[in-house]
């Protein structure tokens, strides 16, 4: 009797690929039924988890946030490998977001008493598309909020037909509802800003902060029913101190040296569509899939497991990129195309030593003078683009980011993130200009603030746009940035998918469904389960998530193990 052991060829060694990879080997290791391989295209594991450093710091390219503490799979390993705890500083943001000041472009302070009733607005709409915010429970408060976000939604859906509302035209109709709802005093003090364009700008920054969450440039695309059906674990969000990578790193340790092999791009995947042509002598093809690597080498495996990104299967079902032959079925080609898939990039910034590149120390005028604090947790309430009011030194890649803060309290590294187009534009662009722009938009946002001990408080513009003179040396200065490049990279080419208006959980389903289907209890099946899919991209209620990717990647590893005991694994 020959013993044939099947080959699975994992392609990815991101999170998807190595939980599935793990959980092959350990579910069957000491029998040694499967040749098990992971094949990875670029030089490093972890995908787009990517812990690195910057100014002695250790931060994150990519993931960064376990979203809710309970339950969640990454927590569990990051409590048992010990990840939570670091000496070194690491990118952590502790609890700095509480004490967030939001200022107006112009260096406008804005008040809670501005500021709070449209996070709460804002919050309560979310919420609402969530399905968290429902009749039964709304009392006191809540129950006008709710009321109001029926009545936004109803409008909105009329509007645009039920199929095809947006979380986009949901928002804005929420704040129209409100302020046509409210009469309240204007603002003084605020140079050209009214409170209507106060309230819009603040609403708009929550919603720059809601296309992070989800990768949309536009959140027009982003669909609204799909909401409800996204997932969280409940409790804290929190950071890995050891880094994100370390959980990667361990669920690779498991695996004898050599399986994981770096540097193999895939640049072909043939399969048998027809599983007669799988037929050898009557019996089941032995290696019906074959893969082709870029550098002119070949594999051949009974199972593959893609856990590429949905940028890279965007561009693999292009007319021309030959990446799957025969082609994927519509119902797969179609879901891959109206899912959304966005770039988001983060940006690191050093401030320069004159600006606090050591411990640095800042103060607010409106804050208590003796309080020495670090760089602020700084939102940015944005002009709109075309306003003629507008500061025409920010440059129009900063005007949708919402925020600007330190990875820790008085860290002298900053962090802002970027969304879609602005994004995009960010990849391309030299660190000097980036340096340049940001400290534009930060010098005309604490212009109204004190900046280092000691230098006395400057009013050098007073929110028109006439009176843009500005003394150079008081500008905050960078000495380097760093920034994550995801839209570019022909690894990724993008960030995080979300479910976009035309598409739904449905199309995330199909993303999960392998080829040819599973009939292996059928007599006549012949090479099922050639290729399966796993990756963020293909879970219905984590999409987007690394715990998503890691579900998805124990979900293929089990149907390939339940597979093998139903048709068992010798063939003679
Ligand atoms: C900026 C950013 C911030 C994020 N923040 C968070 C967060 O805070 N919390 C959270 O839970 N999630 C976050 N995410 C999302 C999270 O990182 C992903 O959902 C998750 O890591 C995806 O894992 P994956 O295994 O599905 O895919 P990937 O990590 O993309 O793994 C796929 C692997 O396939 C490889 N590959 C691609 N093409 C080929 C080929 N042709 N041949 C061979 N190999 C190939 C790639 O190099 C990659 O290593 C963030 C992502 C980004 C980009």
């Amino acid at each position: 009797m020959v013993v044939k052991k099947p080959r699975i060829v994992i392609i990815g060694a991101g999170m998807a690929g190595l939980t599935a990879a793990n959980k092959l080997y350990t579910a069957t290791a000491s029998k040694d039924f499967f040749e098990l391989c992971v094949v990875e295209g670029g030089s490093r594991i972890g995908g787009r988890i990517n812990t690195s450093e910057f100014g002695g710091d250790r931060i994150e390219m990519g993931a960064t946030w376990i979203h809710g503490i309970g339950g969640s799979p990454i927590h569990k390993i990051a409590q048992e490998i010990h990840s939570l705890r670091s000496d070194q500083p690491w990118e952590c943001m502790d609890g700095n977001t509480d004490e967030a000041i939001t200022i107006a472009e112009g260096g406008f302070h804005l008040h809670p008493s501005i500021v709070d009733p449209i996070t709460k607005l804002f919050n309560n709409l979310m919420e609402y598309s969530q399905g968290k915010l429902n009749e039964a429970t709304a009392k006191g408060e809540l129950e006008s909020y709710h009321k109001l976000a029926a009545l936004a939604a109803k409008v909105a859906s009329n509007r645009s037909g039920n199929n095809n509302l947006s979380i986009g035209s949901f928002l804005r109709q929420g704040l129209e509802t409100y302020q046509i709802s409210k009469e309240q005093e204007e603002v003084k003090g605020c140079g050209e800003w009214s409170r209507k364009l106060l309230e819009e700008g603040i609403f708009g920054m929550h919603e720059n902060n809601q296309r992070t969450y989800t990768s949309a440039d536009d959140l027009l695309t982003l669909d609204y029913s799909a909401e409800s059906e996204y997932r969280m674990f409940p409790g804290e969000e929190i950071t890995i101190a050891k880094g994100y990578l370390s959980i990667i790193e361990s669920l690779a340790s498991v695996l004898p040296p050599g399986l994981i092999q770096l540097g193999r791009k895939v640049i072909r995947i043939e399969w048998q569509l027809d599983e007669r042509k799988g037929l050898e002598n009557g019996c089941c093809s032995s290696k019906p899939v074959k893969l082709h690597f870029c550098d002119g080498s070949v594999m051949s495996a009974d199972h593959v497991i893609v856990t590429v990104s949905l940028g890279v299967l965007k561009s693999a079902i292009r007319d021309d990129s030959g990446m799957f032959c025969p082609p994927l079925p519509s119902s797969k080609t179609e879901a891959i195309s109206r899912l959304g898939f966005g770039v988001v990039n983060k940006l690191f910034m050093q401030l320069s030593p004159k600006h606090g590149g050591g411990k640095h120390e800042y103060q607010h005028e409106h804050v208590n003078d003796d309080s020495d604090k670090g760089f602020p947790f700084l939102q940015m309430v944005f002009h709109s683009p075309q306003s003629e009011t507008r500061h025409k030194k920010i440059p129009w890649w900063m005007r949708r980011t919402a925020t600007l803060f330190p990875i820790y309290n008085n860290s002298s590294v900053l962090l802002s993130w970027f969304v879609g187009e602005e994004a995009l534009a960010l990849e391309s662009l030299k660190d000097e200009e980036i340096i340049n722009g940001v400290s534009s938009t930060v010098s005309c946002f604490l212009q109204h603030s004190q900046w280092q001990k000691g230098s006395s408080s400057h009013r050098l513009c007073n929110g028109n746009a006439n009176s843009e003179e500005r003394s150079q040396e008081n500008e905050v200065k960078f000495s380097k940035v760093l920034k994550s490049k995801w839209g570019t990279d022909p690894l990724f080419l993008g960030s995080y998918s979300y479910v976009a208006v035309g598409s739904s959980g449905d199309d995330l389903d199909a993303m999960a469904e392998p080829l040819p289907k599973d009939s292996s209890c059928q007599p006549s099946a012949s090479s099922p389960l050639q290729i399966l899919f796993a990756g963020e991209a293909t879970h219905r209620t984590h999409y987007s998530t690394t715990h998503g990717a890691y579900f998805s990647g124990l979900r293929e590893a089990n149907r390939l193990l339940q597979h093998y005991h139903c048709v068992g694994i010798y063939n003679n």
